[in-house]
């Protein structure tokens, strides 16, 4: 018998690839999106696949699914900076009453259950690099908080699911991730600065670009979160890519492997834009075997030949 999962956000950049992967491990897989940042295009081509299925579908109303579920997997929610602001509330809602009627969805099935979450939980960090046991340091009435607030609820609804109903369940917390079906225009630094470099504008670099981040290719996050999936554990997990560089550093890096001629200018750094971030993964490594394999020349590149097909 082959196992049944749900994805939510399963037409978004991260769920379209775990839609894949699922499907190659040989699972059915149900695919709910309302299609407000994923799109059709991300799962087109698993039209026709009889394993799987789309559903239009808000997870924050109450959710139907026939038959039996093994696993849950909730990766529905705006995820870039931009989309917050645009969409405050259903970052909320989705987070919040989301988390809470898939939670509910696998209680009823009996399904296991992974939340996706995220190094937002960690908020401007203090502790450098961030291990799952450092608390964060979270504005929460800031422009970012209407997304960290609602995973850090999400993974305290996620917990309590756990302890008071005995759910099996699991949380990843995902680090910046870049690859193929990211939207060119959702306002995160890797696809605006492929495209701005791609069409020789120049790449806008926020701040001063001191602030660092550390970017993971979409294939080893999605592997770090199929071996948490299939693992006994029931704490965070951090799955990331450790190799840190400042934001400058990557605008120069995007120029050199784009061949553009673009240059680089500055805007003013976003509010509550956290100055540094890279993930501890010795969790991952210890108890998943886990770590990253793909560099980031690699990963660019792959993300660049993705980025010519679609660019207009
Ligand atoms: N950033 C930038 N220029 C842009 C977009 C983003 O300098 O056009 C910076 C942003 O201020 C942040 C980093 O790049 O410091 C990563 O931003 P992103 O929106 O990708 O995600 P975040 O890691 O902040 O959630």
């Amino acid at each position: 018998m082959k196992k049944t999962c749900v994805v939510t956000g399963g037409a978004g950049f991260l769920g379209s690839h775990l839609c894949d992967r699922l499907l190659a491990e040989g699972c059915r897989v149900i695919c709910l999106d309302n299609l407000l940042t994923g799109s059709i295009r991300n799962i087109e081509h698993l039209a026709g696949n009889e394993d799987f299925t789309f559903i239009k579908q808000n997870v924050t109303e109450y959710l139907y699914i026939e038959g039996e579920v093994d696993f849950i997997f909730h990766f529905a929610s705006p995820a870039s900076p931009i989309d917050y602001l645009e969409f405050p509330i259903p970052t909320l809602k989705v987070g919040a009453l989301g988390t809470h009627k898939t939670l509910g969805l696998a209680k009823s099935k009996g399904a296991k259950f992974l939340l996706a979450s995220t190094s937002e939980v960690y908020g401007d960090p203090l502790v450098h690099p961030q291990p799952e046991s450092y608390w964060g340091n979270v504005n929460p009435i800031g422009p970012r908080g209407v997304y960290d607030e609602a995973k850090r609820f999400a993974e305290a609804m996620t917990m309590a699911y756990h302890r008071f109903h005995g759910l099996d369940t699991k949380i990843v917390r995902i680090f910046n991730t870049y690859g193929p079906r990211m939207r060119i225009r959702d306002g995160r630094v890797v696809p605006t600065f492929i495209s701005q470099a791609m069409k020789g504008e120049d790449l806008t670099v926020f701040g001063d670009g001191s602030q660092t981040r550390s970017f993971c290719y979409v294939s080893d996050l999605i592997e770090g979160i199929y071996r948490l999936a299939m693992s006994d554990l029931n704490d965070p997990v951090n799955i990331g890519n450790p190799s840190e560089m400042t934001v400058m550093q990557f605008a120069r890096e995007i120029i050199r492997l784009t061949g553009s001629a673009s240059r680089i200018i500055h805007r003013p750094l976003p509010v509550d834009d956290p100055k540094v971030r890279q993930p501890d993964i010795a969790l991952a490594r210890r108890a998943l075997g886990w770590e990253p394999r793909v560099g980031l020349e690699e990963g660019l590149r792959e993300t660049i030949g993705h980025f010519r097909t679609v660019i207009e």
